[in-house]
């Protein structure tokens, strides 16, 4: 008959609740990684798309706000280096399942384009969605999703 060693089995039990407890751990990081990588991307298209009207908008209007538009392009540029920190933060398998998943979005999108060449093409392709806010600074009526107004350049 086996001795059974009461403490060998505790100590073991111990450790794998520690195990347990850290994948629980790691997977509640990993899972804040992809929210995080999410949330930082949807700001990023925001961002970029708030910043392609606005060149839009100034170019038909023949006028120039390059410190408005400097503004966007920094706002840019530290959402693209939140998502390059966040992917560092990633795992191997975590990146290249998230690089997997853009490159599938980025295919996804190119037969839409291809439809579109047939039909007509879309006159207003930036046109500015429908919700807008008041810029608290100068209270010009501005894009729902813009970062800075459009106007006086304030933050909101
Ligand atoms: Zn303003």
């Amino acid at each position: 008959m086996f001795e059974l060693d009461i403490e060998m089995l505790k100590e073991q039990g111990l450790q794998l609740m520690d195990s347990a407890k850290k994948t629980a751990q790691d997977l509640a990081d990993k899972g804040k990684n992809k929210l995080d990588l999410l949330n930082q991307q949807a700001r990023l298209s925001k961002a970029q798309r708030q910043l392609g009207a606005l060149v839009y908008s100034l170019h038909k209007a023949g006028e120039e706000n390059p410190a408005l538009v400097e503004k966007y392009i920094d706002a840019v540029a530290e959402v693209e280096k939140a998502i390059e920190d966040i992917k560092a933060n990633m795992t191997e398998d975590e990146r290249a399942e998230v690089e997997a998943q853009e490159a599938a979005e980025a295919a996804a999108e190119e037969p839409a384009v291809d439809k579109t060449a047939d039909e007509e093409i879309e006159e207003e392709p930036i046109q500015l969605r429908g919700e807008t806010k008041i810029c608290p600074v100068c209270k010009s009526e501005v894009d729902g999703d813009a970062l800075f107004c459009n106007h006086c350049g304030a933050q909101l």
